[in-house]
This record gives C-alpha cells, sequence and structure tokens, in this order.
C-alpha cells in the first residue's frame, strides 16, 4: 500500500494537488473545514480529470484515480499520511494554529509541506514540535498543468525532509528549485510586485486591462499580469504583497489601492467571475 498523502484545504490549490498526487496513485485524504468547498474540490478534480481522459493524457482511467481520493472534514484524518500539504488560507494565523492542531495529531515522522506562496517557513515551523520536518512545497497554479514546484528550506529544516519532498516532487512530474526562506521566495518575490505595477498602470490610465495584458504577452508572457492575477486570485495577491510588505518593511510593496479595492467588492477573478477581466 502506498504512503497516504492528507491535503489539508481544498480550494484551487489543494484540490490540483489531491488530483496529482492520485494520479501518479497515492492515496489522498483532502481535509477542508468546509463541507461545500469539498464538494467543489471534489467537482473540480472530476471534471480536470474528465478533460485529461478525453485527451488520453492520463494513466489509469479518470474514476480509478479518484477513487483513491477520500475526503474529510476532520483535521485528524490527516493523522495517518506520510506527508501532510497545507494549503490553505494564505493566513499567518489560519496556517500557524492548523499546523499545531495537525502537530497534535500526526505521527512523529509525518512531513508537514506548505504551500504558502509567501509565509516564512520557519514561523510556521516554530508553531510545531517537529522544526526539522517541515518545509515549503509551493505548487503552482493550474497545478496538474504546471511542471515546477519550489522547495522551500526553514531554518530547522532537515536535508532528509528536503530530499523527501524532492522525491515527491519528481514522482509528481515536477522538477523542484530550491528557494531561502525569504518573504515571497523566489516566484512572488518577482511576480508579485510585477503584477502589481500592471495593476498601479491600470489605475493610472496607462493602458486598458486588455492593452496592459497584449503588451506583456507580446513580449512573450504566456498570460499578461493582470489575467495572470484574475487565475491566481486577487485576494490571494493582496495577501501575498502583504506579507512582502509587512516582512521586508519596505513600502515597495504596498499593494495597489485598486487591488484593494476589487479584494473589498469582491471581484476575486476567475473564481468569482469577475476580476480585471470577465469570465463566462
Ligand atoms: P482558496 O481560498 O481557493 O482555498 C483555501 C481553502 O482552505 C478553502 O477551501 C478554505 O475553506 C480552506 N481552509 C481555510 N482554513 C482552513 C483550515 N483551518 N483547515 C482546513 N481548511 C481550511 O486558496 P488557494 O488559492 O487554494 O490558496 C491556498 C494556498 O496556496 C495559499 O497559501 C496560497 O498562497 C497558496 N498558493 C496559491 C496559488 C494560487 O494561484 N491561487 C498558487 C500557489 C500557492
Amino acid at each position: 500500500m502506498p504512503l497516504e498523502i492528507a491535503v489539508v484545504g481544498a480550494g484551487t490549490m489543494g484540490a490540483g494537488i489531491a488530483q496529482v498526487c492520485a494520479t501518479v496513485g497515492l492515496p489522498v485524504v483532502l481535509v477542508d473545514v468546509s463541507d461545500e468547498q469539498l464538494r467543489r474540490g471534489r467537482a473540480s478534480i472530476t471534471n480536470s480529470l474528465g478533460k485529461l481522459e478525453a485527451k488520453g493524457a492520463l494513466p489509469r482511467p479518470a474514476a480509478e484515480i479518484e477513487s483513491v481520493v477520500r475526503t474529510s472534514t476532520d483535521v485528524s484524518d490527516a493523522s495517518r499520511a506520510a506527508v501532510v500539504i497545507e494549503a490553505v488560507f494564505e493566513d499567518v494565523a489560519v496556517k500557524t494554529e492548523l499546523f499545531e492542531r495537525l502537530d497534535r495529531v500526526a505521527g512523529p515522522a509525518t512531513i508537514f509541506a506548505s504551500n504558502t506562496s509567501s509565509i516564512s517557513i520557519t514561523r510556521l515551523a516554530a508553531a510545531t514540535k517537529r522544526p526539522d520536518r517541515v518545509v515549503g512545497l509551493h505548487f503552482m497554479n493550474p497545478v496538474p498543468v504546471m511542471g515546477i514546484v519550489e522547495v522551500i528550506r526553514g531554518l530547522d529544516t532537515s536535508d532528509q525532509t528536503v530530499a523527501a519532498v524532492k522525491r515527491l516532487a519528481e514522482k509528481l512530474g515536477k522538477r523542484a528549485v530550491e528557494s531561502r526562506d525569504v518573504p515571497g521566495f523566489i516566484a512572488n518575490r518577482v511576480l508579485m510586485p510585477m503584477i502589481n505595477e500592471a495593476v498601479f498602470a491600470l489605475a493610472e490610465g496607462v493602458g486598458s486591462a486588455e492593452d496592459i495584458d497584449a503588451m506583456l504577452q507580446g513580449l512573450n508572457f504566456p498570460l499578461g499580469p493582470l489575467a495572470l492575477a484574475d487565475l491566481i486570485g486577487l485576494d490571494v495577491c493582496l495577501a501575498i504583497l502583504e506579507v512582502l510588505q509587512r516582512d521586508f518593511g519596505d513600502p515597495k510593496y504596498r499593494p495597489a489601492p485598486l487591488l484593494r479595492q476589487y479584494v473589498a467588492g469582491g471581484r476575486l477573478g476567475r473564481k468569482s467571475g469577475r476580476g480585471f477581466h470577465l469570465y463566462a
């Protein structure tokens, strides 16, 4: 019996992570506080696997892959997992509280891997009695499509833990790049200031959302920065920029007021049907 993976948080990322684990034959328990999110997460897995099956891109029938994913609203169901992958809200308080609870229920050898985009792994590790077994494993969105992950080593993360999550990434078909534990790591340290600048440019009327995105796509980015922000989720982008601003103490990371306004207004991007662009 292959080792079980627990994925905590069944949102955009958690559902995708559960799907790729199941696809390579790892049994998964997908945990969320919300039944509704678990239902949505499962629907998104069914939908994505169905599309991949139609393209002939799955190693086994979609139904067989999906059958190894169970769902739960009880975090203690993560207790049997060899690796817990945390993908809850990008909020230090939510994540540290979860890590404290997981630390009490999980076996002593269980590795805690956080999918955080920007929060210090060292800080999350300090909420547990196993800081050597806490690591960052940052997947990219959409998880089934993107071929790279960031592996982040906290102050006390052991070499064995880093090696174990790199092996897991390889099994999932993802290249692993290592980043030091600095706010935003590599990906969002570079990406979020670009997205934020695009929002400032939009707010100042430098160009329309369509033209700002077209310009950057013309520079060979596969998506424009505003369309990418819509894909990531504007609430997630705002949370990451707030971490960068606070943890570096540098005003250059201040979130664009227009980004805050869109989030306050519920325009969260694709997941709410509207962000900088409209979605069907
Ligand atoms: P999301 O809002 O889509 O999903 C978060 C889920 O966590 C929700 O279903 C919520 O009910 C659940 N949750 C909240 N608190 C919980 C708890 N205590 N226990 C169990 N479940 C809980 O968010 P997302 O976009 O999937 O992001 C999740 C994490 O992944 C964040 O840390 C984010 O920074 C990171 N991330 C996001 C992206 C992206 O493009 N969206 C990319 C890489 C990494």
